[in-house]
């Protein structure tokens, strides 16, 4: 099992953590309510892809994978996001929203916890006995809790109650099952074993958030030049992440979570002085407290500027995107591989096809009319069709006309589309072409 006391290879220390302080209380706060939106992201289609179904789900909005322009501003906007945020505030998602860091530090306490219970409880016991018998019991809240964090990731790729399903009939035969199986003992092991080395060793993000920080970048930053320092080493011994802040400013595994801030203002603080580390906007060590508020809040060069402003054009076009996109699709084509039939009706016939999908939560009807040249009438789909939410259907259907109310050869016409409940109507130019003699003598009547 990981031990919080030897990260990425720092010397062994136990890892002080201090409750009640300034941003350690923001900080577990602000965890606890991504914790929440974590769980519920999925539950409520706020962001959540369906793959059996090929559905993306945002904000609410069913997604079809037809409908590319949606789905290419939606993954621009949250890529552009992830993008500003790092280059703004630098590792403050790792330090404060991260699930992956937010499970890892709730499995630090666990243990730890667990050790000191086991040990009050048995201290007459060998060490040896004392040390397996926490691994155990830590093992069996491990389990269960693995199953849970799984199922929710899983979940926002899979629909919860399909998961659920599987779970209970514990699925480990079909794909899903044994996809389900094995990102739970990848989460075990995480857990168990890795945890916060993962952020180091494995994380693209924490790479990314490296590449793209500046000299304005927000950060955590100690500042000693006038050799202040107690060396009391509580700022190394708050850190989740093991390493000593004092070093450089600039250390990979830094998530920025400030609990050296905290560390360092409790033992100053004692003395009536000022910690020696703060989050400060880049190396020229300045404090984020002390500057206006655009640039208290990350707007300090050019560059945020137009990052931000790029942002909100890309946010822009999808709230238009979204409040424009109509739940029901309808396509129609027409069938060109024959121009035209004659019918036993004695009429001429132009074959179409309709392409109905209901993106919709509710049963949808759509009906045809036909608008441009009065002689022609719709045959196959004339009482409409009618969708159930999720459901498309094609179907083949006729314009026909009689020959000779119509001109020789290509006639325009528009085929209208009324969708209920109520949507845009739709609007197809569409053309119904009929023999170039219109009193042929007697001859074959359909023309390929
Ligand atoms: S050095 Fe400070 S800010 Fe960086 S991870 Fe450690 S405690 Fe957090
Ligand atoms: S907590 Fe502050 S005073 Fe103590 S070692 Fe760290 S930087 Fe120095």
């Amino acid at each position: 099992m990981a031990t919080d006391a030897k990260i990425n290879g720092a010397p062994e220390r136990t890892r002080m953590i201090l409750l009640g302080t300034k941003f350690h209380r923001v900080r577990k706060t602000v965890q606890l309510i991504c914790f929440i939106v974590f769980i519920l992201l999925p539950l409520f289609d706020v962001v959540r892809f369906d793959l059996p179904r090929q559905r993306f789900y945002f904000f609410g909005a069913e997604l079809w994978i037809s409908e590319f322009s949606i789905i290419f501003l939606s993954m621009m906007f949250l890529w552009i996001l992830v993008a500003a945020m790092a280059m703004i505030y630098g590792r403050f998602y790792c330090g404060y929203l991260c699930p992956q860091m937010i499970f890892s530090e709730a499995a630090n306490t666990l243990e730890k916890r667990i050790t000191r219970l086991v040990n009050r409880k048995l201290s007459k016991r060998g060490p040896g006995l004392r040390r397996m018998l926490a691994i155990a019991l830590f093992s069996v809240v491990l389990l269960p809790a693995s199953v849970f964090v799984t199922f929710v990731f899983v979940s926002y790729f899979v629909p919860p109650a399909d998961l659920l399903h599987r779970l209970l009939t514990l699925d480990i035969r079909t794909a899903g099952g044994i996809v389900g199986a094995s990102v739970t003992l990848v989460t075990l092991l995480d857990f168990a074993f890795l945890r916060q080395r993962f952020c180091t060793a494995i994380c693209p993000y924490g790479y990314l958030q490296n590449m793209l920080a500046d000299k304005h970048t927000l950060q955590v930053h100690y500042q000693d030049e006038e050799g202040k320092c107690i060396h009391c080493e509580k700022c190394v011994l708050a850190c989740p992440m093991g390493i000593d802040i004092r070093l450089s400013s600039h250390q990979l595994e830094c998530t920025h979570c400030a609990e050296c801030i905290d560390g360092c203002s409790t033992v100053l603080g004692r003395m009536g002085r000022e910690p020696l580390i703060h989050y400060a906007w880049g190396d020229a060590g300045k404090s984020a407290a002390e500057e206006r508020w655009y640039r208290r809040i990350g707007l300090r060069d050019g560059k945020r500027v137009a990052v931000l402003a790029l942002l909100l054009i890309y946010a822009s076009g999808l709230s238009v995107a979204i409040s424009m996109r109509q739940p029901v699709m309808v396509r129609i084509m027409p069938d060109r591989i024959t121009l035209y039939t004659k019918g036993p009706d004695g009429l001429i016939h132009n074959r179409f096809r309709l392409l109905v999908s209901n993106r919709g939560k509710s049963q949808a009807r759509v009906t045809l009319s036909l608008a441009g040249l009065p002689a022609c009438k719709i045959l196959g789909v004339e009482d409409g069709v009618t969708l159930q939410p999720g459901e498309t259907l094609q179907r083949e259907f006729d314009i026909a006309a009689a020959a000779a109310a119509v001109s020789p050869g290509v006639n325009h016409l528009s085929i209208l589309t009324h969708v209920e409940p109520a949507q845009k109507d739709g609007l197809f130019a569409e053309t119904f072409i009929a023999p170039m003699e219109t009193h042929p003598p007697g001859g074959p009547e359909n023309k390929q």
